[in-house]
């Protein structure tokens, strides 16, 4: 009978700490909304406070990536002068956010790289972006209106980064502290930062076999975490299509 009780509580404790190690991985993504909820400002100073764009990320229910992510690097382009526009578009939107499942896969990819590779980290170029700021980018476009979606996406239609499903990113090396050579800068217009054309390049001496062997570590841990890259930039991948985005998401306000 002792035996028959001692038996029966190790099985208990077995099931609970299993319990406990399935519900941790939420758990973490919960605490981090939480905290972020908890910081927004009371009711009373919201409605007197103008919201900034980060409040208004965390209130749609975006997460802070290098709050969920350990280690990684976030340097947002357009909250910077070191873009194609040369100017800072973002203003108090200094931190990268994505939607909560999204977040999750970039954990992942995160994972994957430095376990294989630990003196490398992802580095987030663009992630979320509000319409009111894909308008100011579409306004603020020397083009010509018919040749302005080649650089930017109409803010009438959205595109993946104002659903928050997709980002712009590369890898730096924690050693040098730069990131490492990819053949082109971020938002580079040509054919070099294509990864489509990729084999033209290295034909005709544009880009190195080092270069593409760089972008292969960036695509293979972003594609094994549920991403998809696009034609015309090495920097560019995707969580979701733009009609799965369009049914699970609201556009970023
Ligand atoms: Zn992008």
């Amino acid at each position: 009978m002792k035996y028959l009780i001692n038996r029966l509580f190790f099985l208990l404790s077995i099931v609970s700490l299993i319990s406990c190690a399935t519900e941790r991985k939420t758990e973490n993504l919960e605490d981090v909304l939480v905290k972020e909820i908890g910081e927004t400002l009371p009711q009373e100073e919201a409605n007197i406070l103008p919201q900034t764009l980060e409040e208004s990320l965390i209130e749609q229910g975006l997460v802070d990536l290098e709050r969920y992510i350990p280690g990684i690097e976030v340097e947002l382009k357009y909250s910077t002068e070191d873009n194609f526009f040369g100017k800072d578009v973002y203003g108090d939107l200094t931190n990268a956010f994505l939607q909560p499942v999204v977040a999750e896969r970039l954990r992942t990819a995160q994972e994957k790289l430095v376990e294989k590779y630990p003196n490398l980290t992802l580095i987030i170029y663009d992630a979320a972006r509000p319409l009111s700021v894909q308008q100011i980018l579409w306004d603020n476009l020397d083009k010509p209106d018919s040749l302005k979606p080649l650089y930017v996406a109409d803010p009438k239609l959205g595109s993946l980064h104002n659903f928050g499903v997709a980002v712009d990113l590369s890898i730096y090396d924690k050693e040098s502290g730069q990131p490492i050579d990819m053949g082109t800068g971020f938002d580079f217009f040509g054919f070099a930062a294509y990864p489509d054309r990729e084999l033209e390049m290295l034909a005709s001496g544009t880009i190195t076999k080092a270069q593409v062997a760089n972008r292969e570590i960036l695509r293979s841990v972003m594609y094994s975490s549920g991403f998809t890259g696009i034609g015309s930039e090495w920097w560019h991948f995707n969580a979701f299509s733009r009609k799965e985005a369009g049914e699970k998401f609201q556009l970023i306000k």
